[in-house]
């Protein structure tokens, strides 16, 4: 891909053609290390994980019943007796050898005797003191966890480039596996820009607000795991944001700052992006989040956010997050669904522009609907603490009318 240096183009991007030029533009960051699996959780597999074992290691029982040859006897209909001579509880194996006519008291993932190729459920079996008796039509297998039926040995049990989650550590476990290689993580350098911004903790001078986009970002790159350089906030002085980017980019292998993008008189990221490094775009086809600024200075990716918060965490989840997680090695990358539900709000919108508005999905009748949350400013963070949800009306979308469909993309999944 080649970036383009000078003069930024004018034209503004589509969401889509945006996210294809970052996600074509970047890839892994080298760099891995070995940790004890819980030490892994949320980091990315370097390396496929081979299962050394078969899982589960032995035939087992599926119910609590008794273990059986299923060959004998030879009628299958009818009852069919046989003589208990044994048994075989998870963890205490039953060392003898079934035989025909011969059965094993058997518990939910005792190993199969050597023998028995079937478990009747005790449910289907009458106990007349030593021996059961039960239907005869038993199938050969029935109720047995055969070997390797989970996982065979030598095959791929995770994927390299796959996020380690509960699933993954206890699959780890189920392997007998200790450690893992995971890629390094990724250092995520910050800062926020404005002459106005205060800091929490002192009190606010006229005309100041405080900076709450670097505790947003904080709060979004701690969840993805990334090592975090966080350089306060800058004012809008281009020798002081020239500093704060050199370091920034020597330090980091990604720097975000937010604010100071667009075309206003004391909006110097982008002309300074330019300078110091390459500019790909820095306007897109959406609202909110329409000045972004995407480049890289040195070795380091640099993404320019809005400065108003809303428009940080919407350009921060359709740009930035699914970037970080392919630096971080992430493949293949999720594909977020998007779920239609009729919308019970009116929206204005203008064709040609992607919107992320803040919705609430609720059930209503039994079924799920989505309204628009109360405020819908970009400047209002608020919107995005009461919303569990972005609707997401496309390019060539119009207005919609209270009952309409309309796709949204929810904030929560199962973590
Ligand atoms: P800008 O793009 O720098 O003009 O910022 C757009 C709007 O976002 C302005 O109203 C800023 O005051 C506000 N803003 C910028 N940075 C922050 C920040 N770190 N925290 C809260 N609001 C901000
Ligand atoms: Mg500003």
């Amino acid at each position: 891909m080649s970036l383009e240096t000078g003069a930024p183009q004018r034209t503004s991007l589509s969401v889509e053609e945006a996210r294809r030029r970052i996600l074509e533009a970047i890839s892994p960051i080298p760099g891995w290390e070995r940790l004890a699996i819980r030490a892994a959780l949320g980091r990315v597999l370097v390396e496929d994980v081979i299962a050394p074992c078969n899982v589960p290691a032995h035939d087992n029982s599926a119910m609590d019943g008794y273990a059986l040859c299923a060959e004998y006897p030879p009628i299958r209909t009818g009852d069919a007796v046989f003589e208990v001579i044994g048994s075989a509880f998870a963890g205490h194996g039953f060392t003898g050898i079934v035989k025909q006519g011969q059965a094993v008291r058997i518990m939910t993932g005792g190993v199969m005797p050597a023998g028995a190729d079937s478990v009747v459920m005790q449910e289907r079996v009458r106990v007349d003191g030593g021996r059961i008796i039960t239907s005869a039509d038993i199938r050969p297998g029935q109720n047995v966890r055969r070997a390797g039926e989970d996982l065979a040995e030598g095959a791929v049990a995770i994927p390299r480039g796959k996020l380690i989650g509960p699933a993954e550590l206890g699959l780890l476990a189920s392997l007998g596996l200790a450690e893992v290689c995971v890629a390094r993580r990724l250092r995520v350098a910050f800062f926020s820009t404005g002459d106005e911004l205060a800091s929490i903790g002192s009190p606010l001078g006229p005309g100041e607000i405080y900076d709450s986009n670097r505790y947003t970002l904080h709060g979004a790159l701690t969840r993805l795991g990334c090592e975090l350089l966080d350089m306060g906030a800058i004012p809008d002085r281009p020798e002081a944001l020239e500093v704060a980017f050199r370091n920034a980019a020597a330090a980091a292998d990604v720097v975000l700052t937010t604010g100071g993008v667009s075309v206003g008189e004391a909006d110097f990221i982008r002309e300074l992006m330019g300078q110091l490094g390459e500019v790909n775009f820095w306007k897109i086809d959406i609202k909110p989040g329409r000045p972004m600024a995407f480049g890289r200075i040195g070795n380091a990716w640099m993404f320019g956010l809005p400065g108003n918060p809303v428009a940080v965490m919407v350009t921060y989840y359709q740009f930035v997050m699914d970037a970080l997680l392919k630096l971080s090695g992430l493949a293949p990358l999720p594909q977020r669904p998007l779920v239609p539900v009729p919308c019970t709000t009116p929206i204005r919108k203008p064709v040609g522009r992607r919107e992320y508005l803040r919705g609430q999905m609720y059930v209503e009748d039994g079924a799920w609907k989505v309204r628009l949350t109360t405020s819908q400013g970009s400047g209002v963070l608020r919107s995005m603490s009461e919303a569990n949800c972005f609707i997401v009306l496309d390019e060539e979308r119009g207005d919609v009318a209270p009952g309409d469909t309309v796709d949204v993309q929810l904030f929560d999944g199962l973590v």
